[in-house]
């Protein structure tokens, strides 16, 4: 039996003030949601005091994005030892936003993925197509790239301490959320290519979220679906309350 996830994905919200005051609120309202790992990803700039305030708790914290190299001259990055030593759990590696707007390549989410496996953290990798992938018939052929180039080179024990996130670029932030339907056929497309790679066990556990517009109305249809294992959320998660009325779906 899978265990799901729901992990929230701040992207360029919060200061350190309001993450402290947001995981104070949350704490009291997932405290007994044992059904599911909790995570919640707010920018580099608050993890350290957000793995304080959550210490002891049932929420794990997660980076947005790292650095392959452990350290050196590159001047911005923070590494996954760095993310590990402020307190992280957990990191979202090669969402849409980066391969978007900051050229990430499946190289990149690799060699990422291998950094964070190597720094002791849970890598969750996102996948997912554009919408003029999904209507020129794209859909199925893009994630299996995706898939081959960021994670086939992975060896089968690493490939089980990972997460991956199915996220269709059309239903982020835009308000249209794939159909439990849409979203399992790719699941099941993902979890067919790991039983291919890395065989029959890996591809059973592996945890496939979906995430696009999942908010407290819709997460139930989601997660009804056997091969849907949670959700990467974005906008929803940044109120305590609505993030965690998906918690408790
Ligand atoms: C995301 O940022 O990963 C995401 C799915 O965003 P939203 O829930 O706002 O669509």
């Amino acid at each position: 039996m899978r265990r799901p996830i729901i992990a929230g994905n701040w992207k360029l919200y919060k200061t350190v003030r309001e993450t402290v005051q947001f995981i104070e609120q949350l704490k009291p309202l997932v405290q007994e949601s044992k059904h599911c790992d909790i995570a919640i990803a707010p920018p580099f700039t608050a993890l350290a005091r957000a793995a304080s305030a959550a210490a002891g708790s049932n929420i794990w914290i997660a980076g947005q994005d790292l650095f392959w190299e452990k350290e050196g001259a590159f001047t911005g990055e923070v590494s996954a030892p760095m993310l590990a030593d402020a307190g992280c759990q957990c990191c979202i590696i090669g969402h849409s936003e980066r391969r978007q707007y900051f050229s990430e390549t499946n190289d990149m989410v690799k060699r990422k993925t291998q950094a964070a496996l190597a720094a002791g953290l849970m890598p969750i990798v996102c996948v997912g197509e554009t919408l003029a992938e999904r209507e020129a018939g794209d859909t199925n052929r893009v994630i299996r790239i995706q898939f081959e180039e960021s994670l086939n080179d992975l060896t089968v024990q690493d490939f089980f301490r990972i997460v991956i996130a199915y996220e269709p670029v059309w239903a982020i932030g835009t308000g249209r959320t794939a159909t439990p339907e849409m979203a399992v056929e790719v699941h099941k497309q993902i979890r067919q290519l790991a039983q291919q790679r890395f065989g029959a066990e890996a591809s059973r556990e592996l945890r496939i979220l979906y995430g696009g517009s999942v908010k407290p109305d819709n997460i139930k249809g989601l997660m009804a679906q056997v091969d849907i294992d949670g959700a990467l959320v974005g906008g929803a998660s940044l109120k305590p309350d609505s993030f965690a009325s998906i918690v408790n779906f």
